[in-house]
């Protein structure tokens, strides 16, 4: 995991929960907290912060780590612009998550494990995602596409079906405007 995964986490605590409250949770994680964007990090060390956060703010897992993921996508917009054509529109960029985001993303930070998206048309306005990764972080994957139909201002429906945690190999993410 790297280090601008912790940077944008701290950002979401800071901002929703204040200064304090990033400090203690660091303090009871017993980390300094001052994480390099382009260094590695053990994944443990964000789960940690995840379960201590979920803990402290009476938050189930699921729900914070989507929301994490819906507050990563402006985050990243934020930073990297450029990592998202102007032109593009919602399904298509979520298509090209793989192809194109993945492979920018690599560029700025090399040896980040991106998770692997590969995307399939049902039809014009319906696009399945499959999502493969060690981390099984799902609920992130559905947080940042809910984050960029914000940014499109754009309405979907979701299937989530199969999923890694109910025993498959991979989740499926399907994705219908409506
Ligand atoms: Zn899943």
């Amino acid at each position: 995991m790297k280090g601008i995964v912790m940077n944008v986490l701290a950002d979401m605590v800071e901002k929703q929960f204040g200064m304090p409250e990033w400090n203690a949770i660091l303090s009871e994680a017993g980390s300094e907290g001052a994480y390099t964007a382009a260094a590695r990090y053990d994944d443990q060390e964000l789960l940690d912060l995840v379960s201590i956060i979920s803990r402290r703010q009476s938050m189930p897992i699921e729900d914070l780590v989507f929301a994490f993921g819906e507050f990563m996508f402006p985050a990243f917009y934020e930073r990297y612009p450029a990592l998202i054509d102007a032109e593009v529109d919602f399904l298509p960029l979520l298509a090209s998550i793989d192809s194109v985001i993945h492979v920018e993303v690599n560029k700025l930070y090399p040896g980040a494990a991106t998770p692997a998206f590969e995307e399939e048309w049902r039809n014009d306005s319906a696009l399945m995602l499959r999502y493969r990764s060690q981390r099984k972080m799902c609920k992130l994957a559905e947080g940042l596409i809910s984050g960029a139909a914000k940014h499109f201002n754009t309405t979907y429906a979701l299937q989530h079906e199969p999923c890694m945690h109910r025993g498959a190999d991979h989740c499926g993410l399907l994705v219908t405007l409506t």
